[in-house]
């Protein structure tokens, strides 16, 4: 459905129509120019080469320096989708399950479904404020779950699982048996601190990203931090599939980390002022949804909607959100990307309201 109402957008503006954007998680805003000029320069001085499957020692020491791990335990990814895919199809075999709190992001499940195995979702809700039922998710891991996957900032709710609860999970989870998978590419630039798996140690999995805190949607460069052997493995992988992130790509990288600080804070505030704006125009309606912890997305609910059917008409009031259906059973609810300008947002937003049944 998802593509269905991106293909839509995209007919509608062929046809000259205005289309306001809020069903993709792709910034608007460009990529930092000195990121830009330092991939350039790298381009210039014949990082043009096959590189190394791991990801180029430069970028691998900093972010193993920024992480307080080895280089030994970093591998440089195609996006942090593609270190998803290959820990699920390094660590799973059919028989497996995984765990995830629900709602999820869209890949998940469709990487789970192509590696064979069983996707297990712990339902939640926004009447309890997207809490984690900790005793539900206990009962949900059996000697079948191999992995469990967390993503605090959560793409769709932009919240953040609270230190208490994460803690919890983690030993929960590696108490029987199953090692988390924390992805945390909204992590640096979340409005709210959350825990991080790197704090129980490389025994669980990091996956981290430039897309959303360097605004490098397009450049496809993540990472993953595990454990030495399991990231032997990866590579090996790496060389068989991808080979590996274009040297130059990884010294654009490599120079926004340098900044990353001010990077992230620039994010963040300007996202601040949207989602304020956006909290502002949505209070006044019957929507339920919650205060963002995180930048980029709302994940509102209307009782009783079909959001399949409103999402494809409401392209003809030209904008376009993302079904609640594409994150699990959410079928009452829609994600609205706050990745346009302040302007956008309003006029989008009011749009929205007036197209409410
Ligand atoms: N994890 C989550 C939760 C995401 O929302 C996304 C992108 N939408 C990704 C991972 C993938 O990002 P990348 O561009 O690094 O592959």
């Amino acid at each position: 459905m998802l593509y269905e109402i991106s293909e839509k957008a995209i007919q509608l503006e062929n046809q000259g129509k205005k289309i306001i954007k809020f069903n993709l998680g792709d910034p608007d805003l460009p990529t930092p120019p000195e990121i830009v000029e330092a991939a350039y320069q790298a381009i210039k001085q014949g990082k043009t080469k096959y590189s190394s499957a791991a990801g180029e020692k430069a970028l691998r020491e900093e972010l193993a320096n920024i992480h307080g791990v080895s280089k030994d335990n970093v591998v440089v990814t195609t996006g942090s989708k593609w270190a998803i895919y290959s820990l699920f199809s390094l660590l799973l075999k059919k028989g497996d399950n995984i765990v995830v709190p629900s709602p999820h992001w869209t890949s998940y499940e469709l990487a789970a479904k192509q590696v064979g195995v069983e996707f297990r979702v712990l339902k939640r809700d926004i009447e309890s404020d997207w809490k984690i039922d900790v005793e539900k998710f206990d009962q949900l891991i059996d000697k079948n779950t191999r992995l469990v996957l967390l993503n605090s900032p959560n793409n769709p709710t932009s919240k953040v699982i609270d230190d208490k609860t994460f803690t919890e999970l983690v030993k929960i989870a590696n108490d029987k048996g199953a090692k988390v998978l924390s992805d945390e590419v909204y992590a640096d630039i979340s409005f709210v601190k959350p825990k991080r798996i790197l704090e129980f140690g490389t025994d669980n999995m990091l996956v981290d990203g430039f897309s959303k805190s360097f605004l490098m949607t397009g450049w496809r460069i993540g990472y993953a931090v595990v454990e030495k052997e399991l990231a032997k493995k990866m590579v090996k992988l790496n060389q068989i599939t991808t080979t590996c992130v274009p040297a130059f790509i990884q010294y654009g990288a490599l120079k926004g980390l340098e900044d990353r600080k001010r990077i992230a804070d620039n994010i963040r505030t300007t996202f601040k002022v949207r989602a304020d704006a956006a909290y502002s125009v949505l209070s006044n309606t019957k929507m339920k949804f919650s205060k963002p912890d995180a930048p980029f997305y709302l994940f509102p609910k209307v009782d009783g909607l079909d959001s399949e059917r409103f999402a494809l008409d409401l392209l003809d009031s030209g904008v376009a959100v993302a079904p609640g259906t594409a994150f699990g059973d959410y079928r009452e609810y829609f994600r609205i990307a706050l990745t346009r300008p302040e302007d956008e947002i309003k006029e989008g937003l009011e749009k929205l309201c007036e197209a409410l049944p």
